[in-house]
């Protein structure tokens, strides 16, 4: 350890650190563990009040996992968190994935390096001392070696420029900005605007428990029975008593789980049995029928339209209304945009006190203090639910908005592309990692492992770089091009990029076009793995200039 805290935090204060951290979700928890367990001095900042980032954030009736195999979104490092905490359903809710995320970070004795409530409002390198300035709303400012953004993929929540917005009278709230005192819909008029993973988990909640519910669709949406149930003891005694077989059947997994993943082809079946095996796989629910059914539905149109049009079958059998039905019929690649997995949505449409409004056909004019005005009439309102998403995967990291080597700032050198190499380092931005960064298998790979197996990666480097008397590290900007290369090599084998999506950016006006994930699942922690053996390809290794760390503030 290098570097100490000197003063208490708040206004001015000043520490020196390894390591700064930002986010206390599972990304962030774990590199705190992980680095303060090699000796590091590290700290953590978060804007939340608490640990658990999505979790802490996005408390929205409804708000539950729907990871393949529920209870093994987790930590996998530790036998011994895996034996003390057992999940309840196989699709665990916010408060149970919360509350085990203030266990963890209780039982790891996480929180004395933890400030909360504190966003980092500036981060800055200074080359000549080869570290971080940070500095926070508490008004502490900090240096670090190292910058971990732990910043999140879906915590920049997303309001649309609707006209009149700010003047609506009644309440207010996004889901990914859920209040924290509880909200009743008893007896209200409640709209939901957005249709898109949160919306679909908390419309059947709120329709139960509003006086009317009026649902404002953007784009219709395939969506999947979840089949949330008790979790099966038998289940959690096996996966405690294998738990190392497990681990090592989610590394080897495409999707970080351990779930069958079909190798089939749609037309190695008879549309007979295809037709058959969908309807297992639906009453099965959860992602089966996507992953679980045949190999070229997310890379063959053909393939997916013959799952696409089972969906839309079963929506038509569903919903009751063949006019509402209409209005719900998705036309999309099935699965392209994020799965949805659903306990009840479809069937939500079929109560009394539900109104579907297409704003493809009946776009929002605007929100007036007492409801939504669209082209066709007013509906008046007593709360309003923006289900409006995230700027994903790249929002939060551009909003922080660091400024590496010569004051370049992120915003601008990410202006048109989000380049990174490996998903996790950024040229000109020496000694910043990111945790599920743009070109990392970020959401399409079970989060928690992904989490854990970076910041394993991260540590490594951290300790090559500290045994050989370096100072810094930071990629080229031709390996960031091979990656961007690799990356998009993957995604345009798959039906990924040609849909419009939070994947593809299209969801925020004016956003780069581009599909920020790695599709090659363990094939990406494969050439994390390479690249360290060779001694950090495609990165500049700086030699340490033992500059006082004091001299940096
Ligand atoms: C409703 C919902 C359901 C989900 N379900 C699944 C699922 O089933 N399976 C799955 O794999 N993933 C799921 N996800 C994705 C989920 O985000 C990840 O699984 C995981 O929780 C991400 O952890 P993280 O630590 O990377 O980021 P987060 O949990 O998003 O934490 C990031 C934290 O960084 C903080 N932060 C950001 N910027 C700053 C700043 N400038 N200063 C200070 N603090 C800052 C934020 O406040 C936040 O608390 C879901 C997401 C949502 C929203």
């Amino acid at each position: 350890m290098t570097t100490r805290d000197q003063q208490p935090h708040g206004n001015g204060a000043v520490g020196h650190y390894d390591a700064v951290i930002i986010g206390a979700g599972f990304g962030g928890l774990y590199a705190l563990h992980h680095l303060r367990a090699m000796g590091l001095a590290v700290r953590v900042y978060d804007g939340a009040a608490g640990v658990g980032g999505t979790w802490w954030w996005n408390r929205y009736p409804g708000a539950r996992v729907d990871f393949p195999g529920g209870p093994f979104y987790r930590y996998t490092f530790s036998e011994e968190l895996v034996r003390e905490w057992d999940w309840a359903e196989t699709q665990p809710d916010q408060p149970s994935v919360l509350a085990y995320l203030e266990y963890v970070a209780d039982r790891l004795d996480l929180r004395r390096d933890i400030q909360l409530g504190t966003w980092v409002h500036d981060a800055c390198y200074d080359e000549k001392a080869q570290r971080w300035l940070v500095e926070t709303s508490a008004g502490a400012r900090v240096s670090a070696q190292f910058l971990i953004c732990a910043v999140g993929t879906l915590s920049a929540a997303h309001t649309p420029d609707i006209p009149g917005l700010d003047d609506f009278a009644g309440e207010c709230y996004h889901t990914g900005r859920w209040p924290q005192a509880p909200v009743s819909f008893a007896g209200k008029r409640v709209g939901v605007i957005g249709t898109g993973s949160s919306g679909v988990q908390a419309i059947p909640e709120i329709a139960r428990a509003a006086a009317h519910l009026t649902v404002f669709q953007r784009t219709p949406q395939y969506s999947i029975p979840a089949r949330n149930r008790p979790l099966d003891p038998e289940v959690v005694r096996q996966a405690r008593e294998n738990w190392a077989a497990i681990r090592a059947q989610m590394n080897a997994s495409p999707l970080g789980a351990p779930f069958e993943v079909s190798e089939r082809s749609a037309f190695a079946d008879t549309p007979e049995q295809r037709q058959a095996l969908y309807e297992e796989l639906w009453q099965k629910g959860g992602f089966h029928l996507l992953f679980g059914s045949y190999a070229d539905i997310l890379t063959d149109k053909e393939a997916n339209r013959t799952v696409a049009d089972f969906v839309r079958g079963k929506i038509r059998e569903i919903v009751r209304d063949p006019e509402t039905a209409e209005k719900l019929m998705p036309n999309y690649y099935l699965g392209t945009k994020r799965q949805l997995l659903d306990n009840g949505y479809y069937e939500t449409f079929n109560r009394d006190n539900v109104t579907l409004v297409d704003l493809r056909t009946d776009p929002i004019q605007e929100i007036t203090p007492t409801g939504v005005r669209t082209a066709k009439g007013e509906h008046p309102l007593d709360m309003l639910v923006l289900a409006t998403g995230f700027d994903a995967i790249s929002g939060a990291l551009k909003r922080l908005n660091p400024k590496g080597r010569g004051g370049v700032c992120l915003a601008e050198k990410w202006r048109t592309r989000f380049d990174t190499y490996l998903g996790m380092t950024i040229a000109d931005f020496p000694n910043l990692f990111l945790i599920h960064g743009p070109g990392s298998p970020s959401v399409l790979f079970n989060m928690p492992l992904g989490a854990e197996l970076e910041s394993a990666w991260i540590g490594d480097c951290v300790r090559y770089l500290r045994e050989r008397g370096l100072g810094a590290i930071e990629p080229t900007p031709d390996a960031e091009k091979n990656w961007d290369r690799e990356v998009a090599e993957l995604a345009n084998a798959t039906l990924y990029p040609l849909t419009d999506s939070w994947y593809t950016g299209a969801n925020i006006p004016g956003k780069p076009r581009q599909f920020c994930v790695h599709l090659g699942g363990p094939l990406y922690f494969q050439r994390l793995a390479e690249v360290a053996a060779q001694g950090y390809e495609g990165f500049v290794l700086e030699e340490e200039r033992r500059a006082q760390v004091a001299a940096a503030l």
